[in-house]
């Protein structure tokens, strides 16, 4: 199966917090864009085998701001034979209304009646909203375009469009100063009856308003207790409503779970299109050019816009999937390459995780040291 990422690099301005490779513009090169990205897709499909994608996610960027169109076309074009309509259960019993799982990343401020319509018409049967808190005060200092109010507009506009599977993405752990009330933003991302939540620790990376901000004492720096208390908390809370976490930073509504996102947590290849694009073909990873100028000039010249390779050793391999099974719910495998002895039963022992069935799965405490779990993993088979 395939697993197709586009990246739409256009946003109206950057967040105090973002780091994406993005390209700030008043007015979107739409139709540029689905020259640029239909150009890289012909020079796929010449030189290896097309199948129909079993995913596809518009990500970006703001990939609302293409118009449906541009949408309807790019899908189009990537699923020879169109999209099936009707019930067919898919990875975690998924029920989806159409054989191939479509996700578009949204902005509250995107959506309407009309807009919510037309992304049904071209094939969405998924939307990730981009929320971010429910706080006017907080979504002013992150630089987002909506308040709080466009949210619940937003979700009643694409449930009326007949959406019936969509994501909020939420940030937490932000710097103590703006008071900001986490547990009152997760009820009222709640009250709106997600099927899907992505929860994302604020970081602070380099070039970013938010570090600048840091840097001269305007914020400050996150904190590491407040991040495990709230993630700690919104555990709790969401499973007490039936949203339950499938990987460190998503949880769901059973049968709601990502099966694009669980493709890459998987370790199975997919193949991403667009400026700073990264795709994955079992082996290596390669990514195109990331400014959006650069890589629409390649693919237009008839060049391939992959700026580099990287072939991954076997020992990158290994790394690479230990960390992705600890990741997820499904956890590792005990039986190979590492048997329940130190130090996976010494996380058992201190209820970092538990083993179920003939596999360690970590829980909340584990996934907020997964980073020191998998460095301790990864010490002790080297010296096994
Ligand atoms: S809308 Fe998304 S991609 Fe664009 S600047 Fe904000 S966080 Fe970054």
């Amino acid at each position: 199966m395939q697993h197709l990422y586009f990246h739409v690099p256009f946003c109206r301005r950057r967040c105090s917090y973002c780091d994406f490779s993005i390209a700030v513009r008043k007015r979107i090169p739409a139709r540029e864009y689905v020259d640029a990205v239909r150009a890289e897709l012909a020079g796929i499909k010449v030189s290896s085998g097309w199948v129909k994608p079993g995913t596809i996610y518009f990500g970006g960027g703001t990939p609302s701001l293409l118009p449906p169109d541009a949408i309807a076309t790019l899908i189009n074009e990537t699923i020879p034979g169109g999209l099936t309509p009707g019930p067919r259960p898919g990875a975690h019993g998924q029920r989806d209304s159409h054989d191939v799982e479509v996700t578009l990343e949204v902005n509250p401020e995107d959506v309407s009646a009309e807009s919510a319509t037309a992304w049904r018409r071209a094939g969405i049967n998924r939307v990730s909203l981009g929320a971010q808190s429910f706080d006017d005060r907080v979504l002013r200092w992150m630089h987002r375009v909506h308040d709080a109010a466009c949210i619940g507009t937003a979700v009643q506009a694409l449930r009326a469009a007949g959406f019936d599977n969509v994501s909020l993405d939420l940030i937490f752990a932000l710097p103590e100063e703006l008071q900001r009330d986490w547990r009152r933003d997760l009820d009222e991302a709640i009250r709106l009856a997600p099927e899907h939540l992505s929860l994302y620790g604020l970081t602070v990376e380099e070039r970013t308003p938010l570090a600048r901000w840091v840097s001269r004492g305007a914020a400050s720096a996150p904190d590491d207790d407040r991040y495990a208390e709230e993630y700690l908390f919104a555990h709790e809370r969401l499973r007490e409503v039936g949203l339950v976490f499938y990987e460190v930073s998503n949880a769901a509504r059973d049968g709601r779970q990502s099966r694009h996102n669980s493709a890459y947590w998987s370790d199975r290849p997919y193949r991403g299109l667009g400026p700073a694009a990264h795709s994955f073909d079992g082996r290596s990873r390669f990514w195109n050019l990331t400014a959006w100028e650069a890589y629409r000039r390649a693919v237009t010249a008839g060049r391939s816009p992959i700026e580099a390779e990287e072939v991954l050793t076997d020992e990158q391999r290994e790394l690479e999937r230990l960390y992705l099974a600890l990741r997820t719910s499904d956890g590792l495998p005990v039986s190979a390459p590492v048997r329940l002895r130190p130090p996976l039963s010494d996380w058992v022992a201190s209820g970092w995780a538990e083993v179920k069935g003939e596999r360690v799965v970590c829980g909340p405490e584990g996934w907020l040291r997964l980073d020191a779990l998998v460095r301790d993993l990864t010490l002790s088979s080297a010296s096994s």
